[in-house]
């Protein structure tokens, strides 16, 4: 019990804090004996001096400052006094230049007026001013120079902290530091707690956006709640066993030291700890027994948490019991939670006592262990209403293109992805749809052979790959010549309806290592199965669209479409008061085409006239097949002349094509009516009309012509 006996307070927070302090008030001491002027008997020791102050000052604030919010011991203020001295230091060392440079201390009296409470202010204060006064007295100032020194720190920190201590101001300000600082505690404590330890159900590993960086956002309702039933419950106890302190010690995660977590009491001189594991009476609780109780209290077993060991009569100690232990998963026993009482009497602790604190300790593991499980299951619904979220814009997404933006989306509100990408089966080897991440420029729309690389296997065989989704160095994911580099996990998925062939792949991949999990990658396939029926249903989607705009037979746009696409043509030839040319074209005695070779021929005759049609056409303009052996073109930018060249010019190529039937060559001819806007007319139907009435006249006139619309 040797460690049991030292200090129990003497924590290495504490005799750190403590020692930072003494170089704050050294330096402050160097600085006003004139070690720093200009020309010092000792630089060497000035250097090693500043060099201390500035590394206690870093490590000071790496450790956030006092780190309780119940320090309120002197040495709770070495991180400001550090500081202070460290800037006096760097403002005497230029000497000649000091008078410029009051500035920086100036800002820094403002600074710690407005930022800290009073009590840590008045080392820092009382250090200035001995070091200027100390300054003056060793003759490096003159009284003047200590006056105007000292009038402009009272200045500035007046003026600063009149100006910032505006109501708002302060108020926000105040309002941010105790938010930090609470934000930063209740973190620390739900990880003592174990809050994010718990891994029950499937959805708990789903972190996301914000929770993949910080699972432990979101901590803060959690510990208040814990906080404010710890407090309850120890306030109760120390009620009624007329006790002066009732405190909760809780290890940190690594069993290295205990915190004091919740605290009743009616003394002033709490340590605030962190305290050495096995010191005082927690060493005594770290054999084989629950429960420790001294009455007299020894000097050497020691309750932890007084500054001074004074009043003192009894101790109990008892360690939260061992199938809290389980609940809590400590699987050392020597670093359980301890929850921990003094009282001033010397009188022995009763059975009726003992027995109240084993059932108190039992209640306050309940508690953590009830709120884990609150925990993970807020993280859980949290999960499931994101996946259900990414779920529902999946499931609305109609075009191919949407249902693979949404996808992406989906994949990544269940793991940070660095790499995504989504390959569709075409021809005989497989696209790549769209990808995100390093290098996705180039892999986008090339397509690879199912013989190579990871997705190609993937398509085969119909199963994720590799086979622990992990990957080790370059691999080939897509084809021998693109290799994905510098990712430790990776999964490529199926995209599989139910039982048939995949018609995709899905790669996701991760810089981090060990991503995906059985349940994440569980997930994963269910979104990929997901992905498979909204891709097909996307597909289909496009292709109904296709068919309802494009001609099945002659690949040119249909009626519905030309109408549609002819209206917006003219919207735009009106706003820049410009011509366009109306063709209306019909074969001649197609019938007899029909009749004479089939009505199969016919539709081959159909075809190859809509090829030349569409070569006619560039690609601002509009051909479509008008209905049966109708065809038509509209020619932007063409008035009459244009639309006369050009009809002559397909009347012309129609009449010179031969097609060749079992039969012999067939030829066929062509008759086109033209009508112009804003010639003939400036709305739709009229130009229509008057095209079509032009056709009738190329048909009477003899067919196999090109006949402009006029006035009878
Ligand atoms: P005209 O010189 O007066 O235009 O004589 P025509 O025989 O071409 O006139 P009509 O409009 O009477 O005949 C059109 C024929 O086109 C009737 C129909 O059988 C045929 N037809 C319409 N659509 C198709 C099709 O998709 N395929 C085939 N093979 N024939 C079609
Ligand atoms: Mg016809
Ligand atoms: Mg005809």
């Amino acid at each position: 019990m040797a460690r049991g006996r030292r200090q129990a307070n003497r924590s290495p927070g504490t005799v750190f804090r403590r020692a930072g302090f003494a170089v704050g008030l050294l330096g402050s001491g160097a600085v006003a004996v004139g070690l720093y002027e200009p020309g010092s008997d000792f630089p060497g020791l000035a250097l090693i001096l500043a060099g201390l102050v500035l590394v206690f000052s870093l490590l000071e604030m790496r450790q956030g400052g006092g780190d309780s919010p119940t320090d309120s011991s002197l040495f709770g203020t070495a991180g400001p006094l550090l500081w202070t001295v460290g800037v006096w230091i760097f403002f005497r060392g230029f000497g000649q230049v000091a008078p410029q440079l009051i500035l920086l201390p100036v800002g820094l009296i403002g600074w710690l007026v407005i930022s800290f409470p009073l009590q840590a202010l008045l080392a820092p204060l009382v250090a200035v001013i001995a070091m200027e006064a100390g300054l003056w007295a060793f003759d490096f100032q003159e009284t003047t120079g200590l006056a105007g020194n000292l009038a402009a720190y009272t200045a500035a920190g007046l003026g600063l902290s009149v100006f910032m201590s505006s109501k708002a101001y302060r108020q926000r300000m105040r309002k941010a530091l105790i938010r930090a600082k609470r934000d930063t505690a209740s973190r620390q404590y739900a990880r003592d707690l174990g809050l994010f330890d718990e891994t029950p159900g499937i959805l708990n590993v789903l972190p996301d956006n914000d929770l993949i960086e910080d699972p432990e956002a979101g901590s803060q309702p959690a510990v208040a709640t814990i906080t404010a039933a710890f407090d309850l419950q120890l306030e109760l106890i120390r009620q009624t066993l007329a006790l002066s302190t009732v405190a909760l010690l809780w290890p940190d995660p690594e069993g290295k030291e205990y915190r004091l977590r919740s605290i009743a009491t009616t003394r002033k001189d709490i340590a605030p700890g962190p305290f050495e594991v096995g010191a005082g009476i927690t060493g005594a609780l770290m054999g084989a027994e629950e429960l420790v109780s001294l009455a007299p209290a020894t000097p050497s077993l020691g309750v932890p948490y007084y500054l001074k060991q004074i009043e003192v009569g009894g101790i109990l100690a008892v360690r939260l019991p061992d199938d809290a232990e389980e609940w809590l998963g400590f699987d050392d026993k020597k670093i359980a939670p301890i929850l921990c009482v003094d009282r001033p009497g010397q009188e022995p602790w009763s059975e009726k006592e003992k027995n109240i604190m084993t059932l108190a300790a039992r209640k306050l593991a309940l508690d953590v262990a009830t709120s884990r499980q609150f925990q993970a299951m807020a993280h859980e619904r949290s999960a499931i209403q994101r996946v259900c979220l990414a779920m529902r814009e999946l499931n609305g997404a109609l075009g191919l293109e949407q249902v693979l933006g949404a996808t992406i989306k989906a994949v990544r509100t269940l793991v940070g992805a660095d790499f995504i990408s989504i390959s569709l089966v075409c021809g005989n080897g497989h696209c790549v749809a769209l990808a995100e991440g390093e290098g996705a420029e180039q892999l986008m729309g090339r397509e690879f052979s199912r013989e190579e690389g990871l997705v190609g296997q993937v398509l085969k065989i119909n199963r994720p790959l590799p086979a622990k989704a992990q990957c080790h160095g370059p691999t080939q994911v897509f084809g021998h010549d693109h290799l994905l580099t510098g990712y430790n996990s990776l999964l490529v998925l199926p995209l599989q309806k139910e039982k048939g062939e995949a018609t995709g792949a899905l790669t996701v991949a991760v810089k981090a290592a060990e991503v995906f999990t059985k349940p994440r990658q569980e997930i994963l396939e269910l979104i990929a199965a997901q992905v498979a029926v909204k891709v097909d249903l996307g597909q289909a989607h496009e292709e109904i669209n296709r068919l309802a705009t494009i001609d099945g037979l002659t690949g040119l746009i249909n009626h519905r479409t030309f109408q549609h696409g002819f209206d917006v043509m003219l919207v735009r030839e009106e706003r820049r008061a410009g011509a366009l040319s109306l063709l209306l074209c019909d074969i001649d005695h197609f019938k007899k085409i029909n009749d004479s070779y089939g009505h199969p021929f016919g539709d081959k005759v159909l075809k190859e006239v809509a090829t030349i049609l569409r070569k006619a056409a560039r690609s601002v303009d509009l051909a479509g097949r008008y209905g049966g052996e109708e065809f038509v073109l509209v020619l932007e930018g063409s008035g009459e002349r244009g639309g006369l060249q050009m009809a002559e010019r397909i009347r012309q190529e129609i009449e010179k094509m031969v097609l060749h039937h079992e039969s012999g060559p067939v030829r066929i001819t062509l008759s086109l009516g033209l009508a112009v806007y804003p010639d003939h007319g400036t709305d739709k139907e009229r130009l229509i009309r008057r095209a079509d009435q032009a056709l009738y006249r190329a048909k009477k006139q003899g067919r196999n012509r090109v006949v402009l619309w006029e006035e009878e």
